[in-house]
């Protein structure tokens, strides 16, 4: 289900912080919010020291109404959203700001990454640290003591540890205070009803409307299993509260302590196993521990390698190996001009993004993991939590903190997956079986032509005896391996479980729609007269497509070539595909559904998606459902629901090779 949380937005830390340079500036902070009119009053008191001018930004919808340096009023320079303030000396002095504004109200243009700025409606209001609505120092991190007063009937909640709260005839008081510096406070109010869990030093707290309530017991069971799993593993949680905030805009965000979590997500079973675990362990990795975004994000990788995978390899080696699989599958569907090092990634901001941060690193700590060993991978990662928690930290550090664990330079592992976009590609050569006085000596050749790779390829060998497997070492474009067994060789298999990031062979990829969406020089042809329809398919295709669509029309996509995106409707659809020199594939069922998606192969190997639809309604119930499902061959839509869906089947790969024949 990891598609449905591909179209959140999952960023940790979200803000990336500078360096710090200067010492954690400490503010003092009261919040006033009316939440019938969303005016705010907000009044900052904080301490500076060793600067000669105050530089801080602060969000277009407030207005400083006054501010005091040592109790004297002075006004600060301003343009746009950069204030700048002359000091009188480096000593410490106290700025006294009151600041007024309207929290915007929220509109179907903030969905979307980069503008998920501060927001407000009925349902709940959203100001996230990195909008500047406390000033934003130029740099470094902020410490904070926070109280907010809003209405009774709401509930308002922030990053920070809740030291205490108040609930009187008109308002709720709550005040949050940090326990290390970190990036500014994010403030979060709604009508919400809170459910509490107290134990092991900690608070979990769901903050939910009203409609999730029944969810509450089920959320904070699995937030505090997931704590405990991960203090074991790796080190004391480190803050001590965790919630987990309903959102009422469509969103997956990870803020120190809490995860903002869109409403309409929190009933779906993957938010409370996969999503939750991930949100949970970025505390850890994002959270206390920082990025240092210059040498590119670790963090995202790491979070999925020991949550989403951990939680697949929990269930066992088969659903392990999906995962791993699942990852080259998109690896394979990347092409190679939108492929770069991993050290080029920080964010996730297209699907793209995602193949290399997530998916490729995650790969990476299973490729290390067998490397170096389990025990070691464990030491080297309790190294580096203990070494650079409530800090930031780089690649350079993790390389550092498993060397040590390992006893090993690993500079050759770390600089051959980081720094250089592409994976290797494996394939067999030739083979010979004979038999002499020793028995039956099997020797195979295996090729991987993109020099400069080295790393540990298990292969298997199976004889009327059984299967044995073997980890040999390919640091050449060829490598030939030979195998003495008493009993006559069956087959002979190379990477049998999928544990070598590679480029996968066609014949190992079934077609999947990631493989037409991704591709920019994909072709999008719409067989239809009707101006609707029309207008709807193109709205699915942008929708659909990683990069702007290009439009053709049937007759000039005849001619094979590009990858096609063909959106039609049922009653077309033969002749359409006729036109095209393709079929429906026999493995789908005959049953006719509302909405057909389904991939092929062109005769030249290009991919293409088919979306055939019984009619312009029909097509326009998947405009919200579909882009979810990238990493599927077909899915099948009745009324907007996916009913049906999966990939295609893997033939016997490349890496195959019958020795009885
Ligand atoms: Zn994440």
């Amino acid at each position: 289900m990891r598609c449905i949380l591909a179209a959140l937005f999952c960023f940790a830390g979200a803000q990336q912080l500078a360096q710090a340079s200067s010492p954690a500036v400490e503010h003092s902070i009261e919040v006033v919010l009316k939440t019938d009119t969303a005016e705010i009053l907000i009044k900052d008191r904080l301490r500076v020291s060793g600067r000669e001018r105050y530089q801080f930004q602060l969000a277009a919808w407030l207005g400083v109404e006054s501010l005091l340096l040592d109790g004297q009023e002075v006004r600060p320079l301003v343009q746009g959203l950069e204030y700048w303030l002359a000091l009188p000396d480096r000593n410490t002095h106290e700025l006294q700001f009151t600041l007024r504004g309207e929290v915007p109200a929220r509109d179907s243009q903030q969905k979307s990454w980069p503008a998920l700025l501060s927001s407000s409606g009925d349902d709940g209001f959203f100001l996230p640290g990195y909008d500047a609505w406390i000033p934003r120092d130029e740099g470094g991190r902020t410490s904070y003591r926070l109280t907010v007063t809003v209405p009774v009937g709401q509930r308002a909640v922030a990053t920070g540890k809740l030291v205490s709260e108040q609930l009187t005839e008109d308002v709720y008081i709550s005040t949050f205070e940090t326990l290390n510096p970190g990036e500014p406070p994010s403030l979060f109010v709604g009508p919400y009803q809170v459910a509490e869990r107290l134990g092991n030093g900690l608070r979990l707290r769901t903050y939910f409307h009203e409609d999730l309530v029944p969810l509450a017991e089920t959320y904070l069971e699995a937030a505090d299993s997931y704590i405990q799993r991960y203090q074991q593993s790796i080190g004391d949680y480190p803050y001590s509260d965790f919630h987990v905030i309903s959102a009422p805009i469509p969103v997956g965000l990870g803020f120190p302590n809490l995860t903002y979590v869109g409403r309409q997500v929190i009933p779906l079973p993957f938010m409370r196993t996969r999503s939750l675990a991930h949100e949970v362990l970025h505390n850890w990795w994002g959270n206390a521990v920082s990025v240092d975004y210059a040498s590119g994000n670790w963090a995202e990788g790491l979070t999925t390698y020991l949550a989403d995978y951990a939680l697949a390899a929990d269930q066992g080696g088969e659903a392990a190996q999906s995962m791993r699989i699942k990852w080259l599958r998109d690896y394979a569907a990347l092409p190679a001009e939108r492929d770069q090092p991993v050290t080029a990634f920080t964010s996730k901001q297209h699907q793209a993004a995602q193949v290399i941060g997530y998916n490729k690193v995650a790969f990476i700590f299973h490729m290390l993991t067998r490397e170096i060993g389990q025990a070691a991978f464990d030491d080297g990662l309790r190294g580096f939590w203990q070494k650079h928690k409530h800090d930031t930290a780089s690649w350079r550090d993790l390389q550092v903190a498993f060397e040590r664990a390992a006893g090993q330079d690993l500079d050759w592992f770390f600089a051959q997956w980081l720094l250089r976009s592409g994976a290797p590609r494996l394939s067999l050569g030739a083979h010979s079986v004979n038999q002499d006085e020793a028995g039956f000596r099997t020797r195979v050749e295996i090729l991987q032509p993109v020099t400069g790779y080295r790393f540990q390829l298990p292969v298997s060998l199976t004889t009327v005896d059984g299967t044995r497997q073997y980890d040999i070492t390919i640091d050449d474009t060829l490598t030939l391996v030979e195998f003495v067994t008493p009993t006559k060789p069956l087959y002979f298999q190379a990477d049998p479980d999928s544990d070598v990031f590679r480029r996968l062979h066609q014949n190992e990829t079934p077609p999947i729609l990631r493989d037409v969406t991704l591709d920019p020089e994909t072709r999008t042809l719409i067989a239809s007269n009707d101006a609707e329809f029309t207008a709807a398919a193109r709205n699915l295709a942008s929708r659909l497509m990683d990069t702007q669509p290009r439009f053709d029309n049937l007759a000039a996509a005849q001619q094979p070539g590009n990858s096609l995106l063909l959106i039609t409707t049922h009653d077309r659809l033969n002749e359409d595909l006729k036109l095209l020199g393709l079929k429906r594939p026999s493995a789908l069922p005959k049953v006719a559904y509302s909405a057909e998606v389904w991939t092929t192969r062109r005769a030249n190997g290009a991919a293409v998606v088919v979306v055939s639809a019984a009619n312009t309604n029909d097509l326009k119930s998947l405009l919200r459902p579909l882009p979810h499902y990238g990493g599927q061959s077909y899915v099948l839509f009745e009324a907007g629901r996916a009913l049906s869906r999966g990939i295609w089947p893997i033939a016997r790969g490349a890496l195959f090779r019958d020795l009885g024949s």
